[in-house]
């Protein structure tokens, strides 16, 4: 029986678990918190596929072709033309493992429209979507846990991939960041599904759980990387003491109307400069919209860095019912009532289109190491669509479940038995070499505090090289502190700490490398777009104790 060790248990996760446990496997699911606390609960706009159900003439094509146009054309083509087609059995697969889709009056799949996309095709749940897939598919899971297909482990923490002399993925040592403890699994195949980095950004509108410890510790263990550079602003996010919140762009897809006051009157910036889709437009156009209305027009509301968001001419009832989460967002956190008065919104970190490469199977360019979900590179490009994320999730975990499968059991016997009892030495070695010594150096808030200020310094919606040098110097010797003193309050906290400073390291650095401005990444000294040189992915990959940027070509979109 081939065994897989999924780490990340979020809508990747659970789907690469449950399309495992269908297919025969025996599944352990990882990860330091339950299903219901994962990033993907948070999904409120939907989920997408060409079901025409309008008789708009959608169709797989159109949706194939939104998305490479929204991702600049450096998606994988080949990847993405299958995410496309596969969309709708992945609406009748969800649907089979109990998600409860908003009808329409036939009982079909209600879908409503969203940003960057010519055709209505985002299916949803309210605007509590992430809520239901995430719930349907961890009563699965557990289903398949009763019968001992799956296996979960909660509370636990990646430490490190454990390779044989082969270079063959043969498991993963795991951490308890309570206890120090580490355990070593064998595996025959680790699908990675740890979702996005958000801790090197601090204030996201995602989950702190994803810490961007794991991504580090996937560099360093050898993993390539692609278009790390390419991190979406939200356009429409809430400022909160503790995050940003999501201000869903269903919002703008049923109606919602972006404007900044121009000598006392409603401005609807979006509508005059893009007739066609307005407000609608891809994520990154309408962030740099707000931020020139905001920066360089100098519209702020109140003197904040904040537009407005008007949806107080829908019906009371269609905002209760369809954007219930906004509704309760806006009351809970800033005391303001969309039903009767404009939300206050500016652009926030809300996704990564780059993370671990992987290829059309979602293999990673190290043997039996797969990816999906946010954690993986391949479908987005320089910008991703709205409700397309859900998508690349669940196709994404079940395609690693298959790519697992299909490789069957890997090495066994004394060499696997060998390469997973040193791995965990070495593991508990450092944890002990942590604790002899404890917290030493800056303390780790502070290193954090100033990983978060670097980043948003030259990493926001404009950059240049001047700034991205700047910061990859200060963003290095913080590394190289943190690696000699060993800062943190616990050893878990020093491991992500570390960790997370060696990926915003990659990420800046392959900022400066991509010397053009294309969807997320816009360069003030590269204004244009250079098709001949960077219609590519840039990979990175950690050597010799320091990140290593290149330009590879992209395939060609038919
Ligand atoms: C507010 C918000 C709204 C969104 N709305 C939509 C939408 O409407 N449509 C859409 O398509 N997309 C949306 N997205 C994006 C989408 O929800 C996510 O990209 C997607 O759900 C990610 O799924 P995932 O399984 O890759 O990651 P997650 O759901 O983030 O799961 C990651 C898992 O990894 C675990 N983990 C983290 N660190 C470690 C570690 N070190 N070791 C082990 N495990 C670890 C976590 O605990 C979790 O279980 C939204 C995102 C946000 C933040």
């Amino acid at each position: 029986m081939t065994e897989i060790v999924v780490i990340g248990c979020g809508l990747a996760g659970l789907s690469a678990a449950i399309a495992g446990a269908e297919r025969g496997a025996h599944v352990t699911l990882v990860s330091p918190m339950v299903p219901e606390r994962s990033q993907s609960v948070m999904a409120m706009g939907g989920i997408n596929a060409a079901l025409d159900l309008k008789g708009e003439g959608d169709s797989c094509e159109q949706h194939f072709a939104d998305t490479m146009r929204a991702g600049c054309f450096i998606a994988d083509p080949g990847a993405t033309r299958r995410l496309a087609e596969a969309a709708p059995d992945v609406i009748d697969w969800l649907s089979r493992q109990g998600v409860c889709f908003t009808r329409d009056e036939q009982g079909r799949p209600a879908q409503r429209p969203f940003g960057g996309q010519r055709k209505t095709r985002t299916c949803y749940s309210g605007a509590r979507t992430g809520k239901q897939l995430v719930s349907a598919l961890a009563t699965q899971a557990r289903r398949y846990e009763a019968s001992g297909a799956v296996t979960r482990l909660m509370g636990l923490r990646l430490l490190s991939l454990v390779l044989d002399d082969d270079g063959a993925c043969v498991g993963a040592v795991l951490v308890d960041p309570m206890t120090n403890e580490a355990i070593a699994l064998p595996a025959d195949s680790v699908i990675l599904a740890f979702g996005a980095p958000n801790g090197v950004w601090g204030k996201t509108t995602g989950s702190q759980v994803n810490d961007g410890c794991a991504a580090g510790i996937a560099l360093r263990d050898g993993l390539s990387f692609g278009n790390l550079e390419m991190v979406q602003f939200h356009p429409t996010t809430l400022e909160t003491p503790s995050k940003r919140m999501l201000v869903t762009e269903a919002a703008r897809g049923l109606g919602g109307r972006l404007y900044a006051l121009r000598d006392g009157r409603p401005w609807y910036f979006m509508e005059e400069w893009y007739p066609e889709l307005g407000a609608l437009m891809p994520r990154d156009v309408v962030s740099r919209s707000i931020y020139r209305v905001v920066h360089e027009m100098g519209l702020k509301h109140d003197g904040r860095d904040e537009v407005l968001l008007d949806i107080t001419h829908l019906r009371a009832d269609v905002i209760e019912r369809d954007l219930d989460e906004v509704l309760d967002t806006c009351l809970t956190y800033r005391g303001i009532d969309p039903r009767v008065e404009p939300i206050p919104v500016y652009p926030g970190v809300h996704f990564s289109m780059g993370g671990i490469l992987v290829d059309e199977g979602n293999r990673a360019d190290v043997d039996r190491v797969m990816a999906a979900g946010e954690c993986a590179c391949q479908f987005h490009g320089a910008n991703r669509l709205g409700g397309n994320s859900t998508l690349a999730a669940v196709h994404g975990g079940r395609l690693c479940a298959e790519s697992a499968v299909q490789q069957g059991p890997g090495a066994s016997g004394p060499r696997r038995d060998a390469a997973l009892d040193e791995a965990l030495a070495g593991a508990r070695a450092d944890i002990a070499a942590w604790s002899a010594c404890g917290p030493t150096g800056e303390p780790s808030r502070d290193v954090r505090a100033r990983l978060v200020q670097t980043m948003h310094a030259c990493m926001g919606i404009y950059r240049d090289a001047a700034g991205l040098e700047r910061g990859l110097g200060t963003l290095r010797d913080l590394f190289e502190g943190c690696r000699s003193t060993g800062c943190g309050e616990s050893y878990y906290d020093f491991l992500s700490t570390r960790e997370e400073l060696r990926l915003a390291v990659a990420m800046v650095g392959s900022a400066l490398e991509r010397k053009e401005s294309r969807g997320a990444h816009q360069r003030t000294d590269f204004p244009d777009t250079d098709d001949e040189r960077y219609r590519a992915t840039m990979v990175t990959s950690w050597r010799d104790g320091r990140a290593r940027t290149e330009v590879r070509a992209c395939q060609t979109h038919a």
